[in-house]
């Protein structure tokens, strides 16, 4: 049998998944700060450019725990919202130290932008108006739209003409008459042309958003946007980004492009920025949930847990892969029971609320644990308490090997507390 990816990993540096959960309570996440820290650096060690910053795209787990480890690993943030602002202020990130690459966002939320200083991204012809109308002569950076598009879902392509994001080149002139008009300063520019995208797939988009730059004078930044792929079938044994390929590909790019830039410009050297979010997380969780129920339904066996889509909306909302391990509490059998196909199901009131599909397991039982890998990115951030459900807690397991409770269950106090 293979090693589990936790046992090679020694994600629970010798604690018990059961005995985490029966503290903590089930569901329950469970974050390891050494993979945490190693894919910071990963990122920040990705180019020997020098002007180059990672902002972490908080949106992908917004703990602020985990914000300040990233923090201290020399990331800055990217944010979607004013609300992530706030966290990100929390985890003690300063006003510069944000990018807010806005969305459809209204008058207040750019308000709230200008007010503390935070650097502004739009991605429209109409809300560039909004922004000159609110702000003339202030500075502004934009969203483009290269047109490369990659990803591992339609809902998560971001870059061509079928997405609602960025500005597509063609509209270039009106964006410079806009910016004439209002007196804006562009200070840089940016895209993210979608999530899990592989290697090749990235550096044409860099190309692209580099000849978009090349349109224009003075920019301070550029920003390629994240979506570095993270290997969730690891079981199947699925090959990290080459990071050392990535790294050397992106570095000569960027080197090459400053260097003629720089000779057409005022401004004392280009700073490039990445966002990765999935990248920093994702590997650095694993989901823990508890079987109640087994069920032959026909010709499918489901195990029937307390893991539903409000706590993992990835499998239900993308049909993503996550792989499973089970953690038996029953005695050992010998020789091992053999592999048989498994739907891991939760506890909503949904027919699409389903954690794996068909997949081979050893044996399941009622009481067993179920260990979903690499959920650390969009997992807790994309919960909710539909079903009226609680969210769960999030523990952090160290570098020392303590446990820290990062985040508690939601109460029902809490879940009642807004309502009027
Ligand atoms: C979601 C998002 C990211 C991060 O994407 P990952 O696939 O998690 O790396 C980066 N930038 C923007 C603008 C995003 O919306």
């Amino acid at each position: 049998m293979k090693t589990p990816v936790t046992t090679a990993l020694n994600f629970y540096q010798g604690h018990d998944p059961a005995a985490l959960t029966a503290v903590y309570g089930s569901p329950l996440y469970v974050y390891n700060e050494g993979i945490f820290r190693k894919r910071c650096r990963d990122m920040v060690n990705l180019t020997t450019y020098p002007h180059f910053k990672v902002n972490y795209a908080i949106k992908a787990n917004t703990n602020i725990s985990l914000l300040r480890i990233a923090k201290e690993e020399g990331l800055l943030a990217d944010i979607s919202s004013p609300g992530e602002a706030v966290a990100a202020f929390a985890a003690g990130f300063a006003a510069e130290d944000l990018f807010f690459i806005a969305n459809n966002i209204s008058c207040d939320e750019m308000a709230f932008a200008i007010e503390r200083g935070i650097t502004l991204s739009v991605d429209s012809i109409s809300q560039l108006k909004t922004y000159g109308k609110l702000n003339p002569g202030g500075e502004i950076a934009l969203r483009f739209n290269g047109g490369v598009g990659g990803g591992h879902h339609e809902s998560v392509i971001t870059g061509g003409d079928k997405t609602k994001f960025g500005i597509r080149a063609a509209y270039i002139p009106e964006v410079k008459d806009l910016l004439a008009k209002y007196n804006l300063r562009l200070t840089g520019i940016n895209q993210h042309t979608g999530s899990q995208n592989t290697e090749d797939v990235y550096l044409s988009g860099v190309k692209e958003l580099l000849t978009i730059a090349s349109q224009f004078q003075n920019l301070e930044f550029i920003d390629f946007g994240g979506g570095f792929s993270i290997p969730y079938n690891k079981q199947n044994g699925e090959a990290p980004t080459n990071l050392a390929y990535l790294g050397q590909a992106l570095t000569a790019l960027m080197e090459d492009f400053a260097t003629a830039y720089g000779k057409t410009a005022t401004v004392p050297h280009l700073t490039y920025m990445i966002e990765p979010g999935r990248y920093i997380c994702a590997e650095s969780g694993v989901l823990l949930g508890t079987v109640h129920a087994i069920k032959q339904n026909g010709e499918t066996k489901f195990a029937g847990t307390d893991l539903g889509f409000n706590i993992l909306a990835r499998t239900t909302l993308y049909d993503a892969h996550h792989d499973i391990e089970i953690y038996s509490q029953q005695p050992e059998t010998s020789p091992p029971a053999k592999l048989e196909p498994i739907s891991i199901v939760g506890n909503q009131c949904e027919s699409g609320d389903y954690i794996a599909k068909s997949r081979l397991l050893p044996p399941i039982c009622e009481g067993d644990i179920v260990g979903v890998l690499d959920a650390g990115a969009y997992g807790y951030s994309m919960s909710s308490q539909y079903n009226h459900r609680q969210r769960p807690a999030e523990i952090l397991i160290q570098e020392c090997g303590n446990i820290k409770q990062i985040r508690r269950r939601d109460t029902y106090e809490d879940m009642l507390a807004n309502m009027l």
